[in-house]
């Protein structure tokens, strides 16, 4: 029997579920999942040890689930103000605010109908807008903090808004602490067109040729000293390699997919293959929950 959901006092959603709905992999076991719509809310949730889940794409989450608390952005940090801030100029759209838990393909889609200029290289990313700047997601042909005017972040402390300067950023990056919650942000972009836009991303989305479209948590290593972990994975015969219901992607090596019922271990016992066949350190590109 599945308990009814619980109201905190603050009003938050409080379930028990399994990650694997949340995840792009579709791996993870039960956790206290708190679905916050207001700051009240987020305060209440952050009172325990918690864990800020996006749009779940850079994730692997153990088969026995998790302790502490996973909460997700909903209500008002799931709206999206595209109105013209009194901080735009002739050149340059500024936003209202569009919150963390915002899906970003479909931020992207809406931009491009309205012809702004300044994420289309972070086209195909299938994160939240708040898991997307925390790590500063991008791709060769542009990044989140391109487009960025102003953050607001909530911790156990407080909520701070601030601009991107105050906050070093690098490739796939960003200085935001762990658990610090990316509530909500504004945009600064070019006035383009439609055509435009669309032209860049999908010139952006081209580069995509050959990845996997089946559920993934995106590539596994990130490149050691600039080779091609993928390339690595293939010239050692890993391609189609399978365990349990994973599988190292035939398309492309640096992918491990799911092929129905994968869990958890049987990416992790993946994982350790590659890192043993291919014998050089390569860091891990996704993260272990826990
Ligand atoms: C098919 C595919 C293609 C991909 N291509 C790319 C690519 O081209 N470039 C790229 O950079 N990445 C790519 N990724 C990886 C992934 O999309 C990015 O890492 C993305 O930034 C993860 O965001 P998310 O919202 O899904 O975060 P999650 O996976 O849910 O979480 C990842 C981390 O972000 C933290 N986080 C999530 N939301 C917030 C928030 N609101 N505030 C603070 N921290 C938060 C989490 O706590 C966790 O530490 C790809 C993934 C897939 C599945």
């Amino acid at each position: 029997m599945v308990a009814a959901p619980k109201k905190a006092v603050s009003g938050a959603k409080v379930e028990r579920l399994p990650l694997s709905r949340f995840t792009t992999l579709g791996v993870g076991g039960e956790a206290e999942v708190w679905t916050v719509s207001d700051h009240e809310q987020l305060r209440e949730a952050m009172e325990a040890s918690y864990r800020i889940l996006g749009g779940g794409s850079n994730l692997v989450v153990a088969d026995a689930g998790l302790g502490e608390r996973v909460i997700r952005l909903g209500g008002e940090f799931a709206e999206t103000d595209l109105e013209a801030a009194p901080d735009s100029t002739p050149e340059h759209f500024v936003s209202g605010w569009v919150g963390g838990g915002v899906p970003l393909p479909g931020l992207l889609r809406k931009l491009r109908g309205l012809g702004l200029s300044g994420l289309e290289g972070t086209v195909g990313v299938p994160a939240q807008v708040g898991g997307a700047v925390w790590m500063n997601a991008g791709t060769r042909f542009g990044e989140m903090f391109d487009g960025l005017f102003e953050l607001e972040i909530a911790a156990p402390g407080g909520v701070r808004q601030l601009s991107p300067s105050d906050l070093p950023w690098g490739y796939r990056h960003s200085a935001i602490p762990r658990n610090h919650i990316v509530t909500r942000i504004r945009l600064k972009l070019s006035r383009s067109t439609p055509e435009t836009v669309g032209a860049k991303m999908e010139q952006a989305d081209l580069a995509r040729k050959g990845q996997p479209k089946m559920r993934t948590p995106g590539c596994a290593f990130k490149n050691p000293g600039g080779v091609s972990a993928g390339k690595l994975i293939d010239e050692a015969g890993l391609k189609g390699q399978q365990i349990g219901q994973a599988m190292i992607s035939p398309e492309h090596a640096n992918f491990i997919v799911n092929l129905g019922g994968a869990a958890a271990s049987d990416v992790h016992a993946l994982l350790a293959l590659i890192r043993q066949r291919v014998g050089i350190q390569m860091e891990l590109e996704y993260e272990l929950w826990p």
